[in-house]
């Protein structure tokens, strides 16, 4: 095993066994709960590695680094999930091997999506990212996300957009506002969120949230995916 192989098999290993505490803790059986590894910053190499070690969901923000690694991990059995702030005028591109969108927050950007996966003819799944710290009334919140109060339009655009299936909602714990410290309770809050539109869209059942940091409290919360980053990868070389 090179150094890296063994690096990361340690790391992995180390949120596996968070990951499964984290669900005993909880009541809940291991099955339920996802781990997205977010790849950003870091070579496809990584993502090779990672794939033989098992990992079958990475994820990605950025659309010129995620484009290319995809396309030198073409060959390998992986779901890509994009999970950053998009501007419309990368819609296409994504659309391209993306396989989940998570950070729809604007009824523009479920149109780009749609017309693209049309397009591509490919079907994109779509989460509503929701920013809890975002006032009702407010377009989005400073990291991207739709306020609560846009949730449920957002969730119908999606369901009903040609090329596209609304599978539920993503979020990250806020830094500021009346949820900053308090993440299990935000968690819960889109869990609670997503019971509810579930009434309307009944296969919308992903629930994503929690990072390297928060993980136990998302799997407490009740989250099915969680995208874990730093925890598997190291400490990212530069912002990302
Ligand atoms: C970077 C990122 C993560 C992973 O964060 P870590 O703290 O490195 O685990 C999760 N979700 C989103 C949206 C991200 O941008």
């Amino acid at each position: 095993m090179t150094d890296r192989r063994a690096e990361l098999a340690a790391n992995l290993a180390r949120v596996e066994e968070r990951i499964s505490s984290a669900c005993a803790a909880a009541g809940r059986k291991r099955e339920e709960v996802t781990l997205i590894v977010v790849t950003k910053t870091y070579p496809a190499s990584d993502v090779r590695l990672l794939a033989e070690l098992g990992v079958r969901h990475v994820a990605e923000n950025k659309d010129q680094e995620a484009a290319p690694k995809a396309a030198d991990c073409a060959d390998l059995p992986l779901v890509w999930h994009f999970v950053g702030q998009l501007q419309t005028n990368k819609a296409r591109s994504v659309a391209g091997y993306a396989h989940l969108v998570q950070s729809v927050d604007r009824p523009r950007l479920v149109t780009a999506l749609s017309a693209a996966a049309e397009t591509a003819g490919r079907e994109l799944g779509c989460l509503v990212q929701v920013a809890l710290d975002a006032e009702a009334g407010e377009e989005r919140g400073a990291r991207g996300g739709a306020a609560p109060d846009r949730v449920e339009e957002l969730a119908g655009l999606l369901a009903a957009a040609p090329g596209l299936r609304f599978d539920g909602l993503m979020t990250v714990a806020p830094l500021a506002g009346p949820y900053a410290g308090r993440e299990q309770e935000a968690f819960a809050r889109l869990v609670e969120l997503s019971s509810r539109l579930r009434a309307v869209h009944p296969a919308a059942t992903m629930v994503s949230a929690g990072m390297s940091g928060d993980l136990e409290q998302a799997v407490a919360a009740g989250a099915t995916h969680v995208r874990v980053g730093t925890a598997v990868l190291g400490s990212r070389p530069r912002l990302g």
